[in-house]
């Protein structure tokens, strides 16, 4: 058993630190901030890599995810998490890179009689758990023996000394941390609406032109439509503009969809980096990072927690 420092208690820092507990170590988060106050509560939060890389690793800590939420859906609902039926519209024909993470994924073609939303070719259609960031990352930590500690860390090094291993889950904050310069911030909007007449077990997505990129993500009483992805520098504020909210309205009639009233707006910085860096420090293999999970925290967060566990078995 190893004494384990887990920093960050987003989606990734609180999945790591559950993964490394089940495998019988001691562990302890240390967070600047929990709950709604991260990046993991602005979130749709379905499974869809989206904004990640590198493929090959992502399908496969992608799928290990796909498979861990599906069970948690059927086995613990007040984790949060439900399975809904996802709809990503494209115009190739070609299976999607993340198609081989997704069992069942099936191609619709649009036709006279049965056109597709947006005037899409195609559908990918495929089973696909949904978090509700909130309830999720409270259910996670509370799987947790030891309360989050709230406190924010200039450097990682000396947490080594009351540890076996430090891990390093701070998304974004990774940067201050490492000065890693291939980490980016993209900002992402949403507006929270009422369902209206969308249906609650059907999720839409489409992305073939990022400028007007879609989804709409249903929870269990409200709906999630979205969005945008804008590379910023770290400290854009998350407030939301009226525009983008009325730009994503107006995409999502355009879909053929009918929200009920706006409930509230949301924004955030989604952690990206062309590849999540998920390995030991050059400089000292007792610190391990864990961050960069880009748009896809939820759709890789056990997986990716896996992955550490193995990297101190
Ligand atoms: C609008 C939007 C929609 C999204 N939709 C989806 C989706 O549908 N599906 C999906 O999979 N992903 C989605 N994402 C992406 C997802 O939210 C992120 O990938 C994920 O939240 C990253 O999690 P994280 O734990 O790495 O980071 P965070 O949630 O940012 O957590 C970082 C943690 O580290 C702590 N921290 C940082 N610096 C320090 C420090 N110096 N000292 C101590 N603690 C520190 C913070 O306080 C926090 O606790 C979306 C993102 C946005 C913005």
């Amino acid at each position: 058993m190893a004494r384990v420092v887990v920093v960050g208690a987003g989606v990734i820092g609180l999945n790591t630190a559950l993964a490394l507990e089940e495998a019988g170590h001691d562990v302890q988060v240390i967070a600047a901030a929990k709950g709604a106050n991260t990046t993991s509560a602005a979130a749709g939060a379905i499974w869809y890599p989206f904004k990640v890389g590198p493929p090959d690793l992502v399908s496969k800590w992608a799928g290990a995810t796909l498979r861990w939420l599906v069970d948690l859906a059927n086995k613990h609902p007040e984790a949060g998490v439900d399975v809904l039926a996802r709809s990503e519209l494209s115009d190739n024909p070609s299976p999607p890179w993340w198609a081989n993470a997704t069992p069942g994924v099936r191609r619709v073609d649009a036709s006279p009689t049965k056109p597709l939303p947006n005037g899409a070719a195609y559908s990918w259609v495929f089973d696909a758990p949904r978090c509700d960031p909130l309830v999720f990352l409270a259910w996670l930590e509370h799987r947790l023996k030891n309360p989050v500690r709230i406190e924010r860390i200039d450097s990682l090094t000396p947490l080594c000394q009351s540890a076996d291993f430090v891990i390093n889950c701070c998304g974004l904050g990774a940067r201050s941390l490492t000065g890693d310069a291939d980490l980016q911030a993209i900002y992402g909007q949403t507006v929270i609406v009422s369902p209206g007449r969308i249906d609650l077990k059907q999720c839409l997505g489409d992305e073939r032109d990022e400028a007007r990129m879609f989804y709409s993500i249903p929870r269990r009483s409200e709906v999630v439509v979205g969005g945008c992805a804008e590379p910023c520098a770290d400290d854009r504020p998350t407030t939301t503009t009226r525009a983008m909210t009325d730009a994503i309205l107006s995409r999502a009639a355009g879909m053929g969809l009918e929200p009920g009233p706006v409930l509230r707006e949301s924004a955030g910085l989604r952690p990206y980096r062309p590849t999540v860096r998920l390995e030991p420090d050059a400089a000292d293999s007792r610190i391990l990072h864990n961050y960069g999970h880009g748009g896809a925290g939820y759709t890789l967060c056990r997986g990716c927690a896996e992955a550490i566990v193995a990297l101190i078995a």
